[in-house]
């Protein structure tokens, strides 16, 4: 537990970092090649200060994030642990950054043909290879570099000399199995692969993980699939659940049919109902547009959400569950709601609702692994 006690938390966010462990574990044994592991956007919302020390117990010694003050963040965390972890920065190298990234171990991934001719440079001037990773992109037009920029490059003998930590691409489309574009993307990245021989490979994040071992190569970069989210949607989730969210019944009361709940009347009972008002809303992260669809569970008793999301509170149909009081707490996020449920029911993605859950929370950290960077 983090911060205040039970008696005081409006809602609660539990994340089980065993089953996040177990859940890179698989990663690995699907992918049969090392695991990465990222943790970007402060660990999709879960806590990068104690997912990080949990992973590197577990054995995980590489991890990439976004930002360089993710990667500071995460240097800091992990420095008890395993100092000598390798932190990757997606994002790159941006001017006035050298100094932090050569003294903090920060392995930027670059992702631009003059971004690599400074980095070259700055090695040149250190006497020694600074570590970084290329990126190149192979179809998704995002960010990365493009396939003639990587054949400019790869004509100088400092470029194909310096011993980069890895030349990575990202999939567009492997959360759908037989997608064109994920073949076209491998064969462009094989030819990149081809100038700069030697240089570990990686391709797959979670969804290729679990879409073909083909694209594993030297080492994969799971995210979402460490946090319970499902990598290929189309097929039953193999994942544990990670975060389960529960918020406090605040009161409970019995109105008659026709009358309405919340704002804007959108709700209309049709009969006479019991509703439980709880403890989280949007200013939470529990998405608005997820108004009106899904329940909330208590024990193994669903309670269909009534009407629309306000900042604060919920509205629950809890006719069927009679035994509920005021303060008892229900779920939200978790087994019976698989954060993949929630997304679909709001029209968007998992990752999305993971890194919008908000900082209201209590937050507890269970399972053995909670122990490390406690
Ligand atoms: C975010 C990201 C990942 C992780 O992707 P998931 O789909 O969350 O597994 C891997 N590689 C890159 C380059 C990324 O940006």
């Amino acid at each position: 537990m983090t911060n205040a006690d039970a008696a005081t938390a409006a809602s609660i966010l539990t994340i089980d970092l065993d089953a996040l462990v177990a859940n890179w574990r698989l990663c690995a044994a699907q992918a049969g090649v090392e695991a990465a592991a990222v943790l970007k956007a402060d660990a999709y919302g879960t806590g990068a200060a104690r997912v990080g020390p949990a992973l590197a117990a577990a054995g995980c010694t590489r991890f990439f994030v976004a930002h360089i003050d993710e990667g500071l963040a995460l240097r800091a965390a992990l420095a008890q642990v395993l100092p000598e972890a390798e932190i990757g920065i997606l994002n790159g190298f941006m001017r006035g950054t050298r100094r932090l990234l050569i003294e903090e171990r920060l392995a930027p991934v670059l992702n631009d043909e003059g971004e690599v001719r400074e980095w070259l440079a700055i090695s040149a001037d250190l006497g020694q290879p600074a570590p970084a990773y290329l990126h190149i992109d192979t179809g998704m037009n995002r960010l990365g570099l493009a396939l003639a920029d990587l054949t400019n490059l790869a004509a100088s003998p400092e470029m194909r000399r310096h011993p980069w930590r890895g030349l990575i691409s990202h999939f567009a489309c492997a959360d759908e199995p037989g997608h064109p574009l994920t073949e076209l993307q491998a064969g462009r990245f094989r030819q990149a692969a081809a100038l700069l021989p030697g240089t570990p490979l990686s391709l797959s994040a979670s969804s290729g993980i679990f879409l073909s071992p083909d694209y594993s190569l030297s080492f994969v970069r799971p995210g979402a699939a460490l946090y319970g989210i499902n990598p290929q949607p189309s097929r039953p989730n193999p994942m544990a659940p990670v975060v389960r969210l529960e918020a406090k019944i605040l009161q409970i009361r019995d109105i008659d049919a026709n009358e309405s709940v919340g704002y804007g009347a959108a709700h209309v009972a049709r009969r006479p109902t019991r509703v439980a008002t709880i403890a989280a809303g949007y200013a939470d992260g529990y998405p608005r547009s997820a108004g009106a669809r899904g329940s909330a569970w208590a024990g193994e008793t669903a309670l269909p959400i009534l009407g629309r999301i306000s900042m604060d509170l919920i509205t629950l149909d809890a006719s069927d569950a009679r035994t509920l009081r005021r303060g008892d707490m229900v779920e939200l996020l978790g087994p019976h709601r698989p954060v993949d449920q929630l997304a679909e029911d709001a029209g968007t993605n998992g990752y999305e609702i993971l890194t919008r859950l908000g900082t209201r929370y209590q937050r507890r950290y269970i399972g053995r692994s909670a122990a490390t960077g406690a």
